[in-house]
């Protein structure tokens, strides 16, 4: 049963202080701030990335970068904007230099992101590259095996559809890639209707079937 987005906001809210001051790994130690993740507390849609960059570390919010700003605009080819979806990361802190996460970084931050998922209650969830994916798919299986195809899973009691899509970033070097991740976006809106939620059956005094 879902509860109400007021309360589940409210729950987010409340991580995200936690968050904030997380000193649960090392990476508390060279990061500027912690990247909480932003956007509508009760999306149906919500994007995994890896974790912050430089940008990210500095202004406190996740995807601002260039890999950023390609996200937005994709977000706008297919009429979606960043304030309706939630985006956020695997890793809330900035890895120096941006290295990739480490494994212990990774299940360390892991229950910030299951309980995020949980608050928000994402109908997809879409991940970017493979970390968010081998995550949240719990396979060992690559992003370019994957992506592109919608994969059902249950998380926090609901069942969440996984889009694996390429990052952004990736799309940034390699014009090959950008074309495959606008492919992918294109899919975005049929696939958040199919998956919207079921109009409320009428009322049987609404029919006329009662005296
Ligand atoms: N790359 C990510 O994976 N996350 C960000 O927030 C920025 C770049």
């Amino acid at each position: 049963m879902s509860r109400p987005a007021a309360e589940r906001r409210e729950d987010l809210v409340a991580l995200y202080k936690e968050v904030r001051a997380c000193t649960r790994c090392p990476l508390h130690e060279t990061r500027t701030q912690a990247v909480f993740g932003n956007g509508n507390a009760d999306a149906d849609l919500m994007f995994v990335g890896e974790a912050p960059g430089m940008h990210e570390d500095q202004q406190g919010i996740p995807f601002v970068g260039r890999a950023g700003q390609l996200l937005d605009e994709l977000l706008r080819e297919v009429g979606l904007s960043r304030e309706e979806v939630f985006v956020c990361n695997v890793l809330k802190s900035r890895p120096p230099g941006n290295r990739d996460p480490q494994p212990d970084e990774i299940s360390t931050c892991r229950p910030y992101l299951d309980a995020q998922v949980e608050l928000i209650e994402p109908r997809v969830i879409c991940t970017l590259g493979n970390f968010a994916t081998k995550l949240l798919t719990r396979s060992q299986r690559g992003i370019t095996s994957v992506r592109g195809r919608p994969q059902e899973h249950q998380i926090g009691g609901r069942l969440v559809r996984i889009y694996p899509i390429l990052h952004p970033a990736a799309a940034l070097r390699t014009p090959r890639v950008k074309e495959q991740l606008a492919e992918d976006f294109a899919r975005l809106p049929g696939l958040l209707a199919a998956f919207a939620p079921a109009e409320p059956e009428p009322e049987a005094e609404q029919l006329g079937l009662l005296d």
